[in-house]
């Protein structure tokens, strides 16, 4: 049983798995949490360069910011992340059953992080809109309140309806995170690193 499965390893679904999975070490209700990725590598950020990321290499390739991103994940022991396409997700006694191509997982919480293009998974409760908020048209969203769907389902980046820039997703990401966070902890946990003193 994970503790949350995130659909989608793109901007959102990094940003959410790396902000969990660098609390484990920071605090006691964290400990012994386990998370895990399901990507079926269609991520916007295989088709894109960056130039105007906030601190991100200017020029970089998406499909090399990618690897990154898995690279610093590799850094969190907590976070597994596996190439499936997930198909299905059911609930029952308050936990979540995410079935995917090769396997299924159970889940106490579950992070929508699959873009705009579309939505294929059999979830009770989600409801797909057209998104005003995207470029052009035939993009969706997944109706929520505050990132919330309903009790410990939740929705994160381009999904979301966020605006379409990488780190306002990978923000929103982060920022369910820190939903999630409060959830466990009953307060504002605040999940930062400092620099040792020189
Ligand atoms: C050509 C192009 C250029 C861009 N240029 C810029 C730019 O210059 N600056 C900028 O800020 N932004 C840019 N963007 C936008 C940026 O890339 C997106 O805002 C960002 O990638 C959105 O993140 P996301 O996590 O919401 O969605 P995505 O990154 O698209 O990730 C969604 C992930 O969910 C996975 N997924 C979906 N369904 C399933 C399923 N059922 N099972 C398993 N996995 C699933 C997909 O495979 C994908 O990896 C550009 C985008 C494009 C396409």
């Amino acid at each position: 049983m994970y503790d949350v499965v995130i659909v989608g390893a793109g901007a959102a679904g990094f940003g959410c798995a790396l902000t969990l999975a660098s609390a484990n070490d920071k605090f006691e209700w964290a400990k012994d949490k386990t998370y895990l990725m399901f990507d079926n590598n269609k991520s916007d950020l295989n088709a894109a360069k960056y130039c105007n990321v906030a601190g991100v290499d200017f020029g970089i390739n998406g499909v090399e910011l990618l690897e990154k991103m898995k690279k610093q994940l590799s850094n969190f022991k907590a976070c597994q992340l596996k190439n499936d396409t997930v198909t299905k997700i059911e609930k029952s006694d308050n936990i979540f059953k995410v079935t995917a191509q090769n396997e299924t997982v159970e889940a106490k919480i579950v992070v929508l992080a699959t873009g705009f293009h579309k939505f294929e998974i059999k979830c009770e409760g989600v409801e797909v809109k057209a998104n005003d908020n995207a470029p052009k048209p035939n993009l969706i969203y997944i109706e929520n309140k505050n990132n919330l769907i309903k009790e410990n389902l939740y929705v994160a980046g381009l999904a979301s309806k966020v605006p379409t820039m990488l780190s306002v997703a990978s923000g929103d990401g982060a920022k369910v995170a820190c939903d999630i966070f409060k959830q466990w902890s009953g307060k504002v946990a605040v999940v930062h690193d400092f620099a040792s003193k020189k």
